[in-house]
């Protein structure tokens, strides 16, 4: 008991007990003259010798106990991090601002009996030009700065081609929207990225007229911006429509008046749009004399960035948590 005591150390504390406890220590060798006893004097003995080697117990583990203690608190003084502490939990994350409005614009499509199909990033020439009525020689091909691949395939530089692949798989009648990813050789600053997101949309059916596509614009614009909007069409050129339209809707900043984000103009310019051209429709196996079409091309980045009033595109895909756990 008084080495325990006088133990300065949890060494030296054990030290005192294999002395005292251990497999030859002074207990151990006090046990092995029982054999020298007799019943009764064993019998008395061994009750005492167990209540001794209890206290002797006792008083080591408290002691041990200390040493312990205070070996914590010496380490915790120590170290700022404890790894023993339960972690903090998982941060929950969120959609990111182009999945949210690309969710809602599908519900609304969805509910407009339009399917949602998918294509694929790396494409062919023919399904991302030719087919859309943009031969090699035709000047619209320098508009777009495309991405070839050293295989002849190619970035699609718009997701226009999921069209051609929705007509030649399913065939009139149609009704299909294709949001995805598109590529383009851009200078990359505060509006111009080489990586956006569109939303293509195509109906094929018969006698399909302009004011269907005015009518699919305005719910689909009205959807997004949660209020009655107002549209415009000028005439455009785009080699898959005919004829071709450029969409504004009135500005929803100054509601026409004029403002810097309308460049005083009242109108904002929004999306391309159209009646497919017959060749477009010929070239995937539909009669366009039986046959015609609207489509209509979202840019879905640009979108969400009016909706959501953003003012880089960069922030778009920087990857930054501060920007992105606003949404
Ligand atoms: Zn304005």
């Amino acid at each position: 008991m008084a080495a325990f005591a006088s133990a300065a150390s949890a060494d030296e504390l054990e030290e005192a007990r294999v002395h005292a406890l251990g497999r030859k220590g002074t207990l151990a060798t006090i046990s092995k003259e029982f054999g020298k006893l007799t019943p009764e004097e064993r019998a008395r003995l061994g009750k005492l010798l167990n209540a001794v080697k209890q206290e002797l117990e006792g008083e080591y583990e408290s002691k041990k106990r200390r040493f312990e203690q205070a070996a914590l608190a010496d380490r915790l003084s120590r170290e700022w991090l404890d790894v023993t502490l339960p972690a903090a939990g998982i941060r929950p994350g969120s959609l990111h601002p182009i999945t949210r409005l690309q969710e809602e614009i599908e519900d609304l499509f969805t509910s407009l009996g339009f399917a949602v199909l998918d294509g694929p990033e790396v494409e062919s020439e023919e399904h991302n030009f030719d087919a859309l009525n943009i031969p090699p020689t035709h000047p619209a091909r320098d508009m777009q700065d495309t991405f070839w691949l050293t295989n002849g395939l190619l970035l699609r530089t718009h997701t226009s081609p999921v069209q051609v692949r929705g007509m030649r798989k399913l065939g009139p009648p149609l009704r299909m929207i294709a949001p995805g990813r598109a590529f383009r050789n851009e200078e990359v600053d505060a509006s111009h990225e080489h990586t956006f997101y569109q939303l293509e949309g195509m109906m094929v059916d018969r006698d399909v007229s302009v004011a269907n596509l005015i009518y699919f614009m305005k719910t689909l614009l009205s959807g997004i911006f949660r209020r009655e909007v107002t549209v415009r069409l000028r005439p455009g050129y785009f080699p898959f429509v005919e004829p071709g339209f450029e969409l504004d809707i009135q500005c929803l900043i100054c509601g026409g008046p004029g403002c810097a984000v309308c460049k005083f103009s009242g109108w904002v310019e929004l999306l391309p749009c159209g009646l497919v051209h017959p060749n477009v429709l010929k070239l995937s196996g539909i009669d366009p004399e039986q046959w015609g079409g609207f489509a209509f091309g979202l840019g879905l980045t640009r979108l969400a960035m009016m909706r959501f009033e953003i003012d880089d595109i960069r922030q778009m895909q920087g990857g930054d948590l501060r920007f992105l756990k606003q949404f």
